[in-house]
């Protein structure tokens, strides 16, 4: 479980994830980076943060998980699918969220993984200091349990860890593979913890780079200061200097935020099935079709070098959705 050096770790990933080259979506190639596929049970960026997550947490000897996100969080679902395989039983606090095929399918498989969901009205805060995340706590330990608790979204600083190596892991096979510089790599961005590591990541590459986090929550005013300081981190904790990392490595930009977060828009949606049509590829509509869209809007400009965007989402096959009906309480996530 613990690795040779550093912080104790469950293997959960395949790693490295492959790079592909698509045509006919632009006029020129585009590379994607599918970390969607570096699980069977449920990949994407969520997966390799839970590495480190859970790792910690079986290295304190807890025995259930306390975790919270919107209702289609992806990291509620990645954290209910792969504490279960480690035998952790999940508790989660959901928001609510506009429905949509994300929302849908993620209840289901966070619940059919056994999770316990419990919905949250608007406006009470998640946040592992408020009351009503404490009460969680305390119910569980009533309970018997030693609860580990994950920040909102699985925003705990050891992903940038996570983060930081998978940006490494793209650094060495764009050298490999001789692709042009700079890499121009696009993902979608909340929390930007997941962009800013992987900066960091690509930073102690030595690779000409720089990474464009798309912001998909609809304020770029709350995560876009301090991305270069969280990816200064990031590196820290791989033990790559701080200034490795420097501010034309990173840029946080809008993702149309004219469509609230988990609604596409006209753009996105358009940039999605141009993707599935091209390539056969899906991207969700919180946040694979945001950050796609930005970059079809930017990869024919003279700027030199390769377009790379970063497959953060899960593309575990839909058959395995359970197809039960939602239980009353969340029904009003199904459109
Ligand atoms: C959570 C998530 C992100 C954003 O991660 P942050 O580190 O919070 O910016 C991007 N893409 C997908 C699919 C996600 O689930």
């Amino acid at each position: 479980m613990t690795g040779p050096t550093g912080p104790p770790r469950v293997p959960l990933i395949t790693a490295p994830t492959r790079v592909q080259r698509i045509t006919g979506v632009a006029r020129r190639p585009i590379h994607l980076k599918r970390d969607d596929e570096n699980s069977p049970v449920f990949g994407g960026c969520k997966t390799r943060a839970l590495e480190f997550v859970l790792g910690a947490a079986l290295a304190e000897g807890a025995t259930a998980v306390l975790t919270a996100g919107t209702a289609g969080s992806n990291h509620v679902a990645a954290t209910a699918l792969h504490a279960a395989g480690l035998g952790l039983p999940v508790t989660a606090l959901v928001l609510p969220q506009e429905p949509g095929p994300l929302v849908s399918r993620n209840l289901r498989l966070a619940l059919g993984a056994g999770a316990r969901l419990e919905p949250v009205p608007p406006g009470v805060s998640v946040h592992p200091d408020r009351r009503r995340h404490r009460e969680a706590v305390e119910e569980l330990r009533a309970g018997g349990a030693r609860p580990f608790v994950i920040p909102f979204g699985g925003a705990a600083p050891v992903a940038g860890r996570a983060h930081a190596l998978a940006g490494r892991e793209l650094g060495e096979q764009a050298r490999a593979l001789a692709l042009p510089e700079p890499l121009r790599v696009y993902l979608p961005a909340a929390s930007t913890l997941t962009a800013a590591g992987i900066a960091a990541g690509l930073a102690s590459t030595g690779l000409s780079f720089q990474v464009t986090a798309v912001d998909v929550v609809g304020d770029a005013s709350v995560t876009g200061p301090g991305l270069v300081e969280r990816a200064r981190e990031a590196a820290a904790a791989l033990g790559v200097a701080r200034d490795q990392v420097r501010p034309e490595h990173l840029r946080h930009v809008d993702g149309y935020s004219d469509a609230p977060y988990g609604v596409p828009g006209a753009q996105a949606g358009r940039a999605a099935d141009l993707l599935r049509e091209a390539a056969g590829v899906e991207v969700d509509e919180c946040y694979g079709a945001k950050a796609f869209a930005r970059l079809l809007a930017e990869v024919d400009s003279d700027e030199p070098g390769t377009h790379l965007f970063w497959h953060t989402g899960n593309t575990r096959s839909a058959l395995d959705v359970p197809s039960r009906p939602l239980p009353p309480e969340l029904a009003h996530h199904d459109r």
